[in-house]
């Protein structure tokens, strides 16, 4: 990857095919997927992903990563830097609401060794960056301040005054997208009530190969597993609920813990903890002029099943694949077909996950008599019917 110098008066302005802005894990895929395939690309971030550390603590924030993102990663050539760094396999994934009644999703039930891996975003993030090729011009530490836009072109002007025009802007820049805004999408949605309390934990088991979700009406309490003797512990309460119990001590918390979780969590102790919001948010758009959304920055999720970066990451293979194929055939990246086509396709499906979790969020998060009794009906057909557990599993990997 080269470091960038970008003009500092429109004279001098050189046209790059695509710039991204934010380089988390999704802008990394598509920076890194783009100027492979021999584009032009600039990509501009904030933070630079901290070096790995093999005896460092796992970054708090963690994703289960399906089957479906990790081919493409491994295909980008990020998979394997990211296996020499830290990750877990998960090969069963359980869901109860008494531990006497678990519904067991098994990857043998789909003839795969794994259902999927729980990485560190960091690591995924750095693996990513770790195989920039040169071609690829970093500006980082970076953000935009202004953003112009003509029939051909965009035109962004960095913090550092410098200013970079492209054929098509790519905002990968989070939730709170700030290129969202400056192109004038808006967004709908709402915050969830309820937040999520996520705690580092040490446990006294081995590796575990299973991620578990015990639903409750106070809301789903959850165990996803880290290598070695560790787990991420992700407890879901309404929102001040969540605010005391981070406030605790790591001790106290861990007290809070065992008496909250099931008994399959064992005896752990909490290393380190911190909450999250939870937000639903969908962009009105995905594109406007030529400026695409991807990632968080189209849609937030909520996080229950795991799903928000690899809806991300099928916006960024989707999205990819389209400006490659132009690009082969000296078409316009940012033509407006091609950003209709990467809408019309990638919008409905996140939609769609996103009001099946809402559905799910409404089923299991409550205790009104009725929903009770369908939630546990629906876990009783999903723990007698073969069928349903393999439709499951399939889903959880990322294919229909
Ligand atoms: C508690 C919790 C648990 C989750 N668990 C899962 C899970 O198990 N599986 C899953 O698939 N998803 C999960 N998610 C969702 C997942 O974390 C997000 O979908 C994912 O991080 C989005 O990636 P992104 O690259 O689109 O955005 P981000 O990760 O937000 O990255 C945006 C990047 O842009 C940079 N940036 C921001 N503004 C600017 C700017 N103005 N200029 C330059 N750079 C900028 C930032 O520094 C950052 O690097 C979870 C989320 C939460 C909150």
């Amino acid at each position: 990857m080269t470091i960038g110098t970008a003009a500092k008066n429109t004279s001098e302005q050189q046209l790059v095919d695509v710039t991204v802005v934010g380089g988390g894990m999704v802008g990394a895929a598509i920076a890194l997927a783009l100027s492979q395939a021999g584009l032009q690309v600039a990509l501009i971030e904030k933070v630079a992903p901290a070096e790995f550390e093999p005896d460092s603590a796992p970054d708090l924030r963690v994703s289960s990563i399906n089957l479906a993102s990790e081919t493409w990663l491994t295909a980008l050539g990020a998979w394997p830097l990211l296996q020499q760094m830290r990750l877990c396999p998960y090969q069963r994934l359980q869901a109860f609401e008494q531990p006497q009644s678990i519904v067991t999703f098994d990857a043998t039930d789909i003839k795969r060794s794994h259902l999927g891996h729980i990485v560190e975003n960091n690591l995924l993030q750095l693996a990513l960056w770790q195989h920039f090729p040169a071609n690829l011009t970093l500006f980082c530490p970076a953000s935009v301040v202004a953003l112009s836009q003509t029939s051909d072109s965009t035109l962004l002007t960095l913090d550092s005054g410098e200013q970079l025009e492209s054929k098509l802007v790519i905002a990968a820049d989070g939730g709170n997208s700030q290129l969202r805004k400056l192109a004038g999408i808006g967004t709908n949605g709402w915050q969830y009530q309820q937040a999520c309390l996520v705690a580092l934990v040490n446990t006294p088991y081995p590796q575990q190969d299973v991620t578990w979700q015990q639903f409750t009406p106070t809301g789903p309490k959850a165990f996803l597993p880290l290598p070695g003797q560790q787990g991420s512990v992700v407890w879901y309460e309404d929102a001040p609920r969540v605010k005391q119990l981070a406030a605790l001590s790591p001790k106290q918390l861990t007290q809070a813990l065992l008496k909250a979780f099931p008994a399959a969590l064992g005896e752990v102790e909490v290393v380190s903890s911190s909450w999250f919001p939870l937000a639903r948010m969908d962009a009105n758009s995905y594109y406007a002029g030529r400026v695409v959304l991807a990632g968080d920055a189209a849609h937030t999720i909520n996080p229950l099943a795991g799903q928000g970066v690899n809806l991300g990451f099928a916006d960024a293979k989707l999205l990819t694949e389209l400006i490659i194929s132009a690009h082969q055939q000296q078409q316009d990246p940012g033509s407006v077909d091609l950003l209709n086509a990467y809408q019309r396709k990638r919008k409905p499906a996140n939609l769609l996950m996103m009001s099946t979790m809402d559905g799910f969020y409404q089923l299991f998060g409550n205790d009104i008599t009725p929903l009770r009794n369908l939630r546990q009906l629906a876990l009783t057909v999903a723990s007698r019917s073969s069928v349903l557990k393999t439709l499951v599993a399939r889903y959880a990997v990322g294919s229909e």
